[in-house]
């Protein structure tokens, strides 16, 4: 069996999650892409990580269905033998006003961002179980400042949060940690779609860029010491 360490990070055809998953793929990780549609482009994020020396593949699965997820944990461990690492970084996030939210869009926002994340972690725990491993969710500033992107992502976050505490508390005795990182205003096509702010009212005066959240990772992927916290990365834009 590989003594390189599997991580799966979801949703990494695109955005924050292809930025995560490039970098882990580009330091030693076995790294496996998951996606819903985007096929191209989670091939391309694969090809990166070949062509910097490193061992990729993707695999399609929508992680807020619990038959894709089955396949999609068996995919990775049939494949690389193990799994050290879960990156629950698939998420959606649709805007819209407090006064036009329904319930549809609200049950969506908790299905995409909030039981995705319960159904990859309950299917990789096992995995985990066997040598210690790892457990990352993305949360955002939301969970705790409300955001700009509708009360319904806001909750799912903050769930989001909870369910990591959980597992934190939970799980040490498995050695397994749990933690989040919480970015904002992150170029992405999530982002693109908000009314941004005016870039000078912005802290740094930009918005972030997806490979500034991988320091967050590599520290806790490497850090057994650290578990049941939220990396805020966003210039101070929230501060606890
Ligand atoms: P993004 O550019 O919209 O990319 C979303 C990714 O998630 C895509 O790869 C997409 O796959 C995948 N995805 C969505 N639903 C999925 C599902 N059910 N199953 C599998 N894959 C799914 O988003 P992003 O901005 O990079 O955000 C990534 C995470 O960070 C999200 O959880 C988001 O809430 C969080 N976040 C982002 C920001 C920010 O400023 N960008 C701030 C706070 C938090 P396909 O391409 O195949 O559809």
């Amino acid at each position: 069996m590989s003594e390189r360490k599997v991580i799966l990070v979801t949703g990494a055809s695109r955005g924050i999650g292809r930025a995560l998953a490039v970098a882990a793929g580009s330091s030693g990780y076995d790294t496996v892409i998951n996606y819903r549609s985007s096929e191209t482009e989670a091939t391309k994020t694969v090809k990166i990580i070949q062509a910097a020396g490193g061992r990729a593949l993707s695999l399609r699965g929508d992680v807020s269905e619990r038959g894709d997820v089955t396949r999609v944990i068996n995919g990775v461990v049939g494949a690389l033998g193990r799994l050290d690492a879960v990156v629950n970084n698939a998420g959606i996030g649709e805007v819209i006003r407090r006064e036009d939210l329904d319930q549809a869009t609200f049950e969506r926002a908790i299905r995409y961002n909030l039981l995705s994340a319960f159904l990859v972690s309950q299917a990789a725990i096992p995995h985990l179980q066997e040598r210690g491993g790892r457990l990352i969710f993305l949360s955002s500033g939301a969970a705790r400042t409300g955001g700009s992107i509708s009360a319904a992502y806001a909750a799912s976050k903050a769930g989001v949060e909870g369910l990591m505490h959980y597992y934190a508390i939970n799980l040490r005795s498995d050695r397994i940690t749990a933690n989040a990182i919480a970015p904002s205003f992150v170029e992405s096509d999530m982002i693109n779609q908000l009314n941004l702010p005016d870039a000078a009212t912005l802290p740094l005066g930009r918005l972030g860029r997806p490979d500034e959240m991988w320091p967050a990772l590599r520290m806790i992927l490497e850090t057994e010491y650290l578990t049941g916290q939220t990396i805020h990365i966003d210039a101070g834009r929230y501060m606890t």
